[in-house]
């Protein structure tokens, strides 16, 4: 199997002597552990030779993936930079500075913290900067497509605030901005969420706004997923309206795995303390290092360019899957999120998506903003960083409806998908 990993691009030796050489090599883990090396490659295999479109996924960069497997993974560096708990931070110190100095830049906030060490781990800090246990708080509801974090039974959420949700128009799958000022009016909530896994288009911000500044409330906007956009400008930005924004760094925004916070400076030593101590111990500090590589990535002018494509590929994958008979909830997109309805093509979203993995298309159900039937998510993050364009959003969206309909041969259909996928390798080699 002629593979090149992430793993195996990440230990090309540095090309600065003065570096010395760095411990990584994939080849160190095939030789010492084949069960976990035969593992990480099946898996570099599996993503280069099916369709990723979860809407949360992407692929990193070589440097981002270089970056995590660096030595840095070794340093224990609990506190903020210039105070630590542990000596030897230097190096920690530097790169945590360069990540939150990028992060300000790019979202143009007074304040980030880049420690969260997830998306939820950002609103669990958010909420403990903010909140006391016992607060009510207005999200999405989770069947429109609210978070874990927005009030879930089995979440932390769920447990120690009093969730108030508000959904979607049923007919146009849009905010319905009347009721969330109504609930908001009526529940008084301490803070009003906004964000979502599934919503395909843009929170209006400045309205979520005025709500919270009517009902008194502090205005969280949790955009895990719209992040990258708005790195590239494709999406405009909660920071001038929210109190404080969560998000993702591996979403569209194609850092590491992990979460960052942003905020005004009135409230920046509460966010600080609510991720360290009050949530969290020693930071990931190579995580940390590769948010700041993945920041430094998105503010070139090529990263803004990809964040267009993204949207301007899930346009098209929208409009063909609706001319292939499902039903678009909000008739499309204007972010790299699709949310279609398998329903008139008379097959359930299980069913579907079964086809669809079987046929090498990988992507998730979700809640539909109507009725008790899920619908199909997907995103076009990650088939744009392979370089994917528009004729092959037409392309795979035919292959879509083939899988799902159950139409002609399965393994011709996982063929074509197959070779879609391998003409355009995450890693080219
Ligand atoms: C992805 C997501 C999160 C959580 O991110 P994790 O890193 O999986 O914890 C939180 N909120 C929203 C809206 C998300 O889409």
């Amino acid at each position: 199997m002629s593979v090149t990993t992430p793993a195996s691009r990440a230990a090309a030796p540095p090309s600065s002597p003065s570096v010395g050489a760095l411990p990584q090599d994939f080849g160190a883990l095939v030789r010492q552990d084949p069960e976990i090396s035969g593992i990480l490659l099946a898996e570099a295999g599996r993503q280069s030779s099916t369709l990723q479109l979860i809407a949360a996924e992407n692929f990193t960069s070589p440097a981002v993936l270089a970056a995590l497997g660096s030595p840095l993974a070794n340093k224990y560096a609990e506190g903020y930079p210039g105070a630590r708990h542990h000596g030897g931070c230097e190096q920690a110190d530097a790169a945590e500075r360069a990540a939150v100095r990028r992060a300000m830049s790019l979202f143009g906030a007074e304040h980030a913290n880049v420690q969260p060490h997830s998306g939820s781990s950002a609103v669990l800090a958010a909420y403990a900067a903010l909140l006391r246990p016992g607060d009510t708080v207005l999200a999405m509801g989770l069947p429109y497509g609210g978070h874990l974090t927005h009030g879930a039974p089995g979440n932390f959420s769920g447990r120690w605030f009093e969730f108030a949700g508000y959904g979607v128009d049923p007919d146009s799958g849009l905010i319905d901005y009347a009721q969330v000022r109504a609930l908001a009016r009526a529940r008084r909530p301490k803070a009003i969420v906004c964000g979502s896994i599934s919503y395909p288009r843009h929170p209006d911000y400045e309205q979520f706004r005025a709500i919270a500044d009517e009902a008194g409330a502090y205005l969280i906007a949790d955009a895990a997923h719209p992040m990258g956009l708005i790195a590239g400008g494709a999406a405009p930005s909660p920071v001038p309206y929210a109190d404080v924004v969560c998000a993702t760094t591996h979403k569209v925004l194609r850092g590491p795995r992990g979460g960052m916070i942003l905020c005004g400076v009135e409230l920046s030593e509460r966010i600080d303390r609510a991720v360290f101590p009050f949530t969290q111990g020693g930071a990931q500090m190579h995580t940390v290092a590769a948010k700041a590589v993945a920041f430094g990535e998105a503010a070139a002018p090529a990263y803004a360019v990809y964040a267009h494509r993204v949207v301007a590929n899930a346009r098209v994958l929208a409009a063909v899957l609706e001319s292939e008979g499902l039903e678009i909830t909000t008739g499309g997109t204007d972010t790299h999120i699709v949310v279609a309805d398998p329903a008139p093509l008379g097959v359930d979203a299980r069913t579907a998506r079964e086809r669809l993995t079987a046929a090498g298309m990988i992507l998730d159900t979700c809640a539909l903003p109507y009725g008790d039937a899920r619908g199909i998510r997907l995103g076009t993050a990650a088939v744009t960083t392979q370089g994917m364009d528009e004729d092959d959003m037409t392309r795979i969206a035919g292959l879509f409806g083939a899988a799902v309909r159950a139409e002609g041969d399965p393994g011709r259909l996982r063929a074509e998908v197959r070779g879609l996928a391998e003409h355009n390798p995450p890693y080219p080699g």
